[in-house]
């Protein structure tokens, strides 16, 4: 083969569909609040986006069929197992996965922190159903197989393809109920964007993941239940009950999504330090939404074994402690150090 036909070839991009608005179908098309997600097939929503053909030839899954909200443990083990078979064969360049807006950003950084390759991985997803006026899916899907087929997206972790920006895993939040624009990587910006086939980076991401990540689930199957890990939440009024409940559930870890630089009321705070002196494993986040949590600021975190969970909001920041919770690692000193690296 000359050089030449090299380069013309088309990159296979996976597509896996996982359900979500934006396989969602409304009764009415002008209704965008209650409709069904995950109607339509993997093929359908293809079907529908014929400028595919010019972009990259495409191997099409259907995983699940779900509203993301009832994402469990077992899709994202084998979400995970997927996406490392299919990028270890040398035919697929690049990966996308579409799913529900409402967990994307739990999945995006789980796989951020367990697939081992450096071929790109952009998940995508609609805030309009496929059936609705103005859907967005389409245009986000074509985006998503653009930014995967892209030499320049290797190598970066999982990425999001979402409304023409692309986010990284680690930083992606939702941050709308209803705009179509509906995510933002908060304090550190987005990586790049895209557009009319043009992708373009602006930003590096500094944080470990995929191939310098310590974690691997290759051992661990669908049936394999993670550590039990829950987000407490705390607010004016708050008591104990919700986590001395937990403890005597034998609950593995709580993160606790602090008001403010993740400060605790004091009768939550001291729950939490009488369940870390039963084994729990406690991480201090924040509910705020923007910002880091600072070690050993508004919570003596040293004395009470504590751990900060910096930038990280509390529902990435329960991915890392399940992930670290699953490799045995749930000691402060060492969590604290996971949480500083990735
Ligand atoms: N509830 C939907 C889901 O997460 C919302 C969406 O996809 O926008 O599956």
């Amino acid at each position: 083969m000359s050089a030449d036909a090299t380069h013309q070839k088309r990159p296979t991009v996976a597509v896996l569909a996982t359900g979500g608005t934006i396989a969602g179908d409304t009764a009415d098309a002008t209704q965008t609040a209650s409709y069904k997600a995950g109607v339509f097939s993997v093929e359908r929503l293809l079907s529908a986006i014929p400028a595919l053909d010019g972009i990259a030839e495409i191997y099409a899954e259907q995983i699940a069929s779900i509203d993301s909200k009832d994402l469990d443990d077992a899709l994202w083990i084998t979400l995970t197992h997927r996406v490392n078979t299919l990028l270890m064969q040398n035919n697929i360049d690049g990966l996308v996965i579409a799913h529900g807006t409402d967990t994307l950003e739990e999945t995006a950084y789980w796989l951020h922190l367990t697939v081992a390759s450096i071929k790109p991985v952009v998940l995508t997803a609609a805030m309009r159903p496929f059936t609705a006026l103005s859907a967005d899916g389409s245009l986000n899907l074509l985006n998503a197989v653009t930014l995967a087929a892209h030499p320049d997206a290797v190598a970066r972790g999982v990425l999001v393809a979402f409304a023409n920006r692309i986010h990284g895993a680690r930083d992606i939040t939702k941050i709308s109920t209803y705009a179509v624009d509906a995510f933002a990587s908060p304090e550190s910006g987005i990586l790049g964007w895209i557009q009319d086939g043009r992708v373009e980076f602006q930003r590096l991401v500094t944080r470990a993941h995929t191939m310098q990540s310590v974690f691997k689930i290759n051992a661990i199957d669908t049936q394999y239940a993670l550590p039990a890990v829950q987000i407490v939440v705390s607010h004016a009024g708050a008591s104990r009950l919700v986590v001395d409940t937990l403890v005597n559930a034998r609950i593995c870890g709580i993160v606790v999504a602090g008001t403010g630089n993740g400060s605790v009321h004091v009768r939550l705070q001291q729950a939490l330090a009488d369940a870390r002196a039963r084994g729990v494993a406690v991480v201090r986040s924040s509910r705020v939404g923007s910002g880091h949590v600072m070690r050993n600021g508004a919570a003596p975190d040293d004395a009470l074994g504590l751990v900060s969970a910096g930038t990280l909001n509390p529902y990435k920041a329960r991915v890392l402690l399940i992930l670290a919770l699953t490799h045995g690692w749930g000691e402060p000193v060492m969590l604290q150090s996971l949480f500083d690296q990735y």
